[in-house]
């Protein structure tokens, strides 16, 4: 395995069981890739690392397969907006509604007034503006997601994709959940635990802080690897574009902002979001408070990659790697980066335990 984030773990932990011996290499000094999480020493505050990461799905083995290792305490993710002066609910619902436009509406004046709003001659949206122009109109979409989007992903969001808002439910109630999943929680002891139980098998050796090279695929049966896809073949034919991001740490007494989440939707603000780590474990107490302010900028040579960048137009690059990735013989590309695919943590899981089935299917168990 070449990475310990979710994909090269679960495929290391599926193939393990069933008799393979399997040898992961991190280059980093922890397990979790992206997930990692681990307790701040001067608050005692456990951090998101690299970033808010709440675990929801609707897939229920995924479900199950996690809560196998670790313990998952509720949670429900319950994100605030600054824009125009103002505190609004995100996702947008009945309360940002009735706010924004300073109405009364119920739920089905709510939904007739945005429909009003929409802009109809949109028919099938492609790109994200026109997703959002479409379905919650010009007025909402500049003051929650224009400028937010734009500082995100660095490029217009005329070349974005729709599917990118898809993430986003828009609800005529007050539903305030995040997110639209059956399942929603936060693993008790953090992510990393989870992902080291989920490595700690017999059969399975971790070797952190080491690189894997391509020169090392000959001493392998086969090879799933988690890294960029561009990165495999040393970019000789160019980069793909990422995101990175850098976090402002901060650190005061009590409760610093109200909330785990608190997205900065104007331009104006250079920062997208505020996480303040301490709200994503409720059931713990800490005096002190430790915050991440998230700036996104192009990731250059010597950055993490956070987030793969999809165009509404395609991306000649990605094909031409992605068609050299799929007839390797002795490897297989994984997780986010591997596959250039924005994946949340289920999705993710899914896909590696897809892949390790197809995998012995194929090859046979051992
Ligand atoms: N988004 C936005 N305004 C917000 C929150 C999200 O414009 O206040 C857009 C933005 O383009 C973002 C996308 O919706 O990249 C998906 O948001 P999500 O919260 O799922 O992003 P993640 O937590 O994965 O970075």
């Amino acid at each position: 395995m070449a990475g310990a984030g979710f994909s090269c773990a679960v495929i290391a932990r599926e193939l393990a069981e069933q008799g393979y011996t399997v040898e992961v290499f991190e280059r980093r000094n922890h397990v979790a890739g992206n997930c990692h999480s681990e307790r701040d020493p001067k608050t005692g505050v456990m951090v998101h690392i690299y970033g808010p990461h709440i675990f929801h799905t609707d897939d229920e083995e995924v479900w199950n397969y996690v809560n196998r290792f670790v313990e998952f305490k509720p949670y429900v993710n319950r994100v605030k907006a600054t824009t125009r002066g103002q505190i609004f609910s995100l996702p947008i619902n009945l309360h940002t509604i009735n706010q924004f436009f300073g109405r009364t509406f119920s739920p089905k004046e709510a939904e007739e007034f945005i429909g009003a709003q929409a802009d109809l001659s949109i028919v099938d949206p492609q790109t994200f503006e026109e997703q959002a122009l479409r379905f919650v109109g010009k007025d909402l979409y500049e003051a929650f997601f224009k400028g937010y989007t734009e500082k995100q992903w660095g490029i217009s969001p005329q070349e974005l994709p729709a599917s990118i808002l898809k993430r986003l439910p828009v609800r005529f109630n007050y539903n305030d959940n995040y997110f639209f999943h059956r399942y929603q929680g936060m693993p008790l002891e953090g992510y990393t635990t989870l992902v080291e139980r989920v490595l700690n098998h017999p059969n399975i050796k971790v070797h952190l802080s080491t690189s894997f090279e391509r020169e090392m695929i000959s001493r392998f049966d086969h090879v799933f690897y988690s890294g960029p896809v561009d990165g495999f073949y040393g970019y000789d034919i160019g980069r793909l574009p990422y995101r990175t991001l850098d976090f402002e740490v901060f650190r005061d007494e009590g409760d610093v902002q109200g909330c785990a989440v608190m997205n900065y939707c104007e331009a104006s603000v250079p920062y997208t979001r505020i996480t303040e780590h301490k709200h994503f474990s409720p059931w713990e107490e800490h005096k002190g408070s430790i915050c991440y302010r998230e700036f996104s900028r192009a990731c250059g040579p010597d950055d993490i990659p956070y987030y793969p960048i999809s165009h509404v137009s395609g991306n000649e690059l990605l094909e031409q790697y992605q068609k050299r990735a799929s007839s390797e013989k002795k490897v297989t590309f994984v997780g986010r980066l591997g596959m250039y695919r924005y994946m949340d943590m289920d999705v993710t899981i899914r896909a590696a335990l897809d892949t390790v089935r197809e995998f012995v299917s194929y090859v046979g168990r051992k």
